[in-house]
C-alpha cells in the first residue's frame, strides 16, 4: 500500500473526495450485493480511516442488511450513481471507499477475497490471495494485515 493519501470523486464530479492517511488495506468482495453494485464482478475496495476522509458534494444512501447480518449504508452519487463508500452502521472507524472512484485505481491492488463463496463459477479470485468464503468486517482485515 502507498504511504501516502489518496482522492477521488464519482463519474460527474458532483462528489470529491480526499483522505490525508493512506489506505490500510485493499479487498475483493464477492458478497451477492456486491455483484449488484459491481456489475456481475467483486467489489474493489480499500479500507480507510474515516477520521482522516473529507467529501464535498451530496451524497445519497441506501441501508440493507448484509449477507454478515450487518446493517451496511452504501452512498453513491445521487446524480451519477457511482459507488462510493460503504460502512457498518454503528462501526464508523473505518470507510470502505471504492475503488473505482479513484483518481489512481493502481492504489486499490487487492490484497485479500471475502465471500469468495458467493462468486460464480466463472468468477476469477486471484489464487495467490488470501480468500476468506465469508464475511471478514474491516477491522478484522485490517488488524490481520497489521500482524
Ligand atoms: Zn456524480
Ligand atoms: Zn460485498
Amino acid at each position: 500500500m502507498p504511504d501516502q493519501g489518496f482522492s477521488g470523486g464519482c463519474l460527474c464530479g458532483a462528489v470529491r473526495f480526499s483522505s490525508s492517511r493512506p489506505p490500510l488495506i485493499g479487498r475483493a468482495c464477492w458478497c451477492r450485493v456486491c455483484q449488484y453494485l459491481a456489475s456481475g464482478n467483486a467489489s474493489i475496495s480499500i479500507i480507510a480511516e474515516s477520521v482522516a476522509i473529507s467529501v464535498t458534494g451530496e451524497l445519497a444512501a441506501y441501508e440493507s442488511r448484509a449477507d454478515s447480518g450487518n446493517v451496511i449504508r452504501r452512498s453513491f452519487c445521487p446524480t451519477c450513481g457511482t459507488p462510493l463508500f460503504c460502512e457498518a452502521v454503528g462501526e464508523s472507524e473505518y470507510k470502505v471507499v471504492r475503488v473505482g472512484a479513484l483518481d489512481d485505481t493502481e492504489l486499490g491492488r487487492p490484497q485479500s477475497i471475502i465471500w469468495a463463496r458467493s462468486a460464480p463459477s466463472w468468477g476469477w479470485c486471484d489464487a495467490s490471495l488470501p480468500a476468506a468464503t465469508t464475511h471478514v468486517n474491516a477491522l478484522e482485515s485490517v488488524r490481520e494485515k497489521a500482524t
